[in-house]
């Protein structure tokens, strides 16, 4: 079987009985031009080395392959929808490697040699959890494409003192830089969900800033928008001795999380860290 003599996407999933589940967040994209919209919004990948997450009926997978990357390494939980990639397995030989499992307890960085690229229309319900794992593993992945429910991929990119601005704002930005690339309404989808759609590009930053710093930051921005309306002083205080912290990062105690800049988090983290190690 070569590219040409694929069935359609739709047929795919009918084929091999892919109604979507619900439990797993499955919304799949049965349109060609809107994949390959998203694969090119994953920049170049000429001989990168592609993890996709949740490849369901293969549409975005499809779109991956007829770009340059070296192979795909398609990660999914759903056994139907593993059974429906063979064929596109056959279809490129060499270049897609099918893995069944959750993609939660993939390393990219053991399953696939650098330079690696993550691009994935991503189930919803474990979106978050991913783009955390990855973003603390972000020094070993050249960039990412992810699609999110457009509030979430609004929270990742918003700048301080706005609504949005929150702890996942602050961890996506200090480790990558951040850019909304495109919105899709429910319809593009199918089943359609109930909110828009959005695609974020992710470019990690070139400095490192190691586990037990990433740790740190994770409990500051926890502690620091888990009580968003209160004072600096009040909100740390369970990561102990909040005023002391505050003064070491050269932070005003009166103020509130929301106007912090990733800038001054960064500082914040830092100073948890030297008084916790
Ligand atoms: N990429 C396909 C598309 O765009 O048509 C499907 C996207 S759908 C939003 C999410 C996919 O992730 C589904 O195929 C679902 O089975 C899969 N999935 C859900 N949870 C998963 C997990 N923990 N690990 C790997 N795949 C998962």
């Amino acid at each position: 079987m070569t590219a040409a003599d694929l069935p359609s996407l739709r047929e795919t999933v009918a084929r091999h009985g892919l109604d979507a589940r619900k439990s797993l967040g499955q919304h799949f994209l049965l349109d060609p031009a809107v994949c390959a919209r998203i694969a090119a919004l994953a920049g170049d990948l000429a001989g990168r080395h592609v993890l996709e997450v949740g490849p369901g009926p293969g549409g975005l997978t499809r779109a991956l392959l007829a770009s340059p990357a070296a192979e795909v390494v398609a990660v999914e939980l759903d056994r139907r929808a593993v059974a429906a990639l063979a064929e596109l397995a056959a279809a490129h030989p060499g270049r897609l490697r099918v893995v069944e499992g959750d993609a939660l307890r993939v390393d990219p960085s053991a399953l696939l040699p650098a330079p690696r690229r993550i691009v994935a229309n991503l189930p919803y319900n474990v979106a978050t959890p991913l783009l955390v794992g990855w973003l603390r593993g972000a020094a070993a992945i050249e960039g990412m494409a992810l699609m999110f429910q457009q509030e979430v991929a609004e929270r990742i990119c918003a700048a301080p003192d706005t609504e949005a601005y929150g702890r996942l704002s602050v961890l996506a930005q200090w480790r990558c830089r951040c850019e909304l690339l495109l919105r899709l309404p429910p319809g593009a989808f199918s089943p359609p969900p109930k909110v828009w759609s959005a695609v974020v590009g992710f470019t990690p930053h070139a400095e490192d800033p190691g586990a037990a710093l990433f740790t740190a930051m994770e409990r500051t921005t926890a502690a620091a928008f888990g009580q968003r309306r209160k004072m600096l002083r009040g909100a740390l205080k369970s990561l102990g001795e909040a005023e002391a912290l505050l003064a070491a990062a050269g932070i005003d105690g009166a103020r509130r999380a929301e106007t912090l800049s990733v800038a001054e988090f960064d500082r914040l983290a830092r100073a948890l860290l030297a008084r916790s190690g």
